[in-house]
C-alpha cells in the first residue's frame, strides 16, 4: 500500500469549475485560490436562502485509540460511496491546524484511498483562513494593550485581562509570557500567554456565525477583561469588532476542494474539540445542505464529546436537523476498550473485542437518545480477523444497530457503498432530532444532565466558587447558553484510563469559562492544553522539499 501522501500526489484532480458544477455553483461564484481550491462567493450563498435542505449525516465514533479511529477517512469514504450510488453529495470537514503537523505525524484530510486533495496544502497554509483568524485575534490583543497605554478609559484591571494572543504553532515557550517590558514607551508590563490559533474564540465565532453581521455581533460580545469591580469589558467596547470582520471577510467564505474521487468537499473552520465545539463552520454546512441532497460531516473526538456538542451546540444554534448518524468503530479500538495494550493490537483477541463492545453500545444508545437513527461503520484494518468483525456485528445487532464493514481506506468509495445504501435507507424515515436539554435549564443542571445521561456519571462535583460563577453568569443574562464540555476523549469518565462503559463515576469540574461571543459556557474537567508543545523528535526535523519540489516527511 502506498502512503497517504503518495496516493494524494498521484490524484488526477478535476478543475474546480467542474467540481462546483456538480453542486450547481456557477463559475463566477467560485473564487479560485490556485488551481485546485476555491472559495464560494458570499453573495451566491445568500441567494440560496429559501431552498430546501438536503439530508445531514453525522460521522462520529466510539472512544478512540490514540491514533484516531478513522472518522475523517470514513466521512470521505461515505461521501464517495454516496456519490458512487448516484446521490448528489457534499462532504463538510474541518480545516487543519498547521502547528501540530510539525510535531507528530498525522493529517486531517482522511487516509488511504479516502482522502481530500490537495492534502499537503489542506494541512498547511490552505487558503489562509487560519492566518486571518490569527491576525484578527491579535488585532484585538494589540488594541487592548493600546487602550491601557493611552489612559485606560474603560478602567481595565490589568490583572484580569482574559484575552491572550494566538499563533498557529506548537510552542510551549509561549504559554506564559510577560509583555510590555522595556520602559514607559512600551506600555505597562503584565503577564499573559499565547494559545494555538484553533483555540481562539474568534475561530469558534467564525464557525458558528451564519453571516458577516452575525460574526460582527459575536465578536463584539467576546469578554476580553474585567474591571476591579468584576464587571466585564467586551471586544465591542474596545472597538475592534469592525476591523476584525474586515480581516475575516474572505475567511468566512467556505473553501471548496475535492476527494480523490472528485466528490465536492467543503473544508472550512477548525475549532478545538475541547474548549470549543470541534466541527466545521455552520456556513459551510448550511451551504452544502442547500446544494446537495446528502451532506456528510464529522464531529471531533468520540460521540460522548463530539456528537453531543454537534447536537447541543451546532445543531441547536444553527437550527440543523441531522437525519442519521454513523458511529465509526474499529476492531482495534474495541480491543483497547477491552483492556488490550497498544502494542498487542495486531493479535486476534475476540474476547477483548467482546469486552470492549459495551463502549460501542453506550454510544449507540446515547446517539439514539437524540432521536437520530444510527448505523455502525466498522472501519476495516488489514489486521482485523473474521471472528473479531463478527463479534462487533453481533454485538451491534443486539443493541438495535446494524454494523457494516467498510473498506474505503483500501478501496475508496467502492468500499463504502454498502454503508452508503444503509445511510440512505435510514434517512428515508423522518428523524426526530431534539437536543438533550432545553435552553432555559440552569447551567449547573445542564452540566449534570450531560454527565448523567451521556457519561452515566453518578454525580458532578464543583466548588462553591464555580457554582457562584455559574449563577453570576445566569444573572448577567448568559443562562440560556449551551454547555461546551472539555474532558478526556478516551473515556466516558474524566479518567483517560477508565475505558469501556463505566457508570456511577464522579465528574469534577475544575474550571468554567465564558465564551460569550461563540455562545457557550466551557466546562473544564481535567487538564486542557490550549498551547501544545513539540515532542522530543518533532516531525519538522524530517520535513523538507525533494528535488522535484514536493514536500517530504509530512505524512
Ligand atoms: P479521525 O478523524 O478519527 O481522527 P482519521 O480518519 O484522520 O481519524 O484517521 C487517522 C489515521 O488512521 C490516518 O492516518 C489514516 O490514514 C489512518 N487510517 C484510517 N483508517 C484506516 C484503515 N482502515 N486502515 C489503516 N489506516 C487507517
Ligand atoms: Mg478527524
Amino acid at each position: 500500500m502506498l502512503t497517504d501522501i503518495e496516493i494524494a500526489r498521484a490524484a488526477a484532480k478535476r478543475p474546480m469549475t467542474e467540481i462546483g458544477a456538480k453542486l450547481g455553483i456557477p463559475e463566477d461564484s467560485l473564487i479560485p485560490y490556485g488551481r485546485d481550491k476555491a472559495k464560494v462567493d458570499a453573495q451566491f450563498i445568500t441567494g440560496l436562502n429559501g431552498r430546501t435542505d438536503g439530508k445531514l449525516i453525522l460521522v462520529t465514533a466510539i472512544n478512540p485509540t490514540p491514533a484516531g479511529e478513522g472518522k475523517t477517512t470514513t466521512t470521505v469514504g461515505l461521501g464517495d460511496g454516496l456519490q458512487r450510488i448516484g446521490k448528489k453529495t457534499a462532504i463538510c470537514i474541518r480545516e487543519a491546524s498547521l502547528g501540530p503537523n510539525f510535531g507528530m505525524k498525522g493529517g486531517a484530510a482522511g487516509g488511504g484511498y479516502a482522502q481530500i486533495v490537495p492534502m499537503e496544502e489542506m494541512n498547511l497554509h490552505f487558503t489562509g483562513d487560519f492566518h486571518a483568524i490569527t491576525a484578527a485575534h491579535n488585532l484585538l490583543s494589540a488594541m487592548i494593550d493600546n487602550h491601557i497605554y493611552w489612559g485606560n478609559e474603560l478602567e481595565i484591571d490589568e490583572r484580569r485581562i482574559t484575552w491572550k494572543r494566538v499563533m498557529d504553532m506548537n510552542d510551549r515557550a509561549l504559554r506564559d509570557v510577560v509583555v510590555g517590558l522595556g520602559g514607559v514607551s512600551n506600555g505597562f508590563a503584565r503577564q499573559t500567554g499565547f494559545d494555538i490559533t484553533v483555540a481562539s474564540e474568534v475561530m469558534a465565532c467564525l464557525c458558528l456565525s451564519k453571516d458577516l453581521d452575525d460574526l460582527q455581533e459575536r465578536l463584539g460580545r467576546i469578554v476580553v477583561a474585567y474591571r476591579r469591580d468584576r464587571t466585564p469589558i467586551t471586544c465591542a467596547q474596545i472597538g475592534a469588532d469592525g476591523a476584525m470582520v474586515v480581516l475575516l471577510k474572505e475567511a468566512m467564505q467556505p473553501n471548496l476542494v475535492q476527494t480523490l474521487e472528485h466528490t465536492p468537499a467543503f473544508v472550512h473552520g477548525g475549532p478545538f474539540a475541547n474548549i470549543a465545539h470541534g466541527c466545521n463552520s455552520v456556513i459551510a454546512t448550511q451551504t452544502a445542505l442547500k446544494l446537495a441532497d446528502y451532506v456528510v460531516t464529522e464531529a471531533g473526538f468520540g460521540a460522548d464529546l463530539g456528537a453531543e456538542k454537534f447536537f447541543d451546540i451546532k445543531c441547536r444554534k444553527a437550527g440543523l436537523k441531522p437525519a442519521a448518524a454513523v458511529i465509526v468503530a474499529t476492531v482495534r479500538a474495541m480491543k483497547m476498550n477491552g483492556g488490550v495494550a497498544k502494542a498487542d493490537l495486531g493479535t486476534e483477541n475476540v474476547e477483548a473485542v467482546v469486552r470492549g463492545c459495551p463502549n460501542l453500545g453506550r454510544h449507540i444508545a446515547n446517539t439514539k437518545s437524540f432521536g437520530v437513527p444510527v448505523v455502525v461503520a466498522i472501519n476495516h484494518f488489514t489486521t482485523d480477523t473474521e471472528a473479531e468483525i463478527q463479534a462487533v456485528k453481533d454485538y451491534a445487532a443486539s443493541q438495535g444497530a446494524e454494523a457494516i464493514v467498510c473498506k474505503h481506506w483500501a478501496d475508496g468509495g467502492a468500499g463504502a457503498e454498502d454503508l452508503a445504501r444503509r445511510v440512505v435507507a435510514l434517512t428515508e424515515v423522518e428523524s426526530h432530532f431534539a437536543p438533550l436539554y432545553p435552553d432555559d435549564m440552569s447551567l449547573f443542571d445542564k452540566i449534570d444532565t450531560i454527565a448523567r445521561r451521556i457519561y452515566h456519571a453518578g454525580e458532578v462535583i464543583a466548588d462553591k466558587k464555580i457554582r457562584d460563577q455559574l449563577r453570576e453568569w445566569e444573572a448577567a443574562g448568559h443562562g440560556k447558553l449551551p454547555i461546551c464540555m472539555a474532558k478526556t476523549q478516551y473515556s466516558f469518565s474524566t479518567d483517560p484510563n477508565l475505558r469501556g462503559a463505566p457508570s456511577g463515576h464522579t465528574v469534577p469540574i475544575r474550571e468554567v469559562r465564558l465564551s460569550a461571543g461563540a455562545g457557550f459556557i466551557v466546562v473544564i474537567c481535567g487538564e486542557i492544553m490550549t498551547m501544545p508543545g513539540l515532542p522530543r523528535v518533532p516531525a519538522a526535523a524530517s520535513i523538507r522539499l525533494n528535488a522535484a519540489g514536493e514536500t517530504e516527511g509530512l505524512f
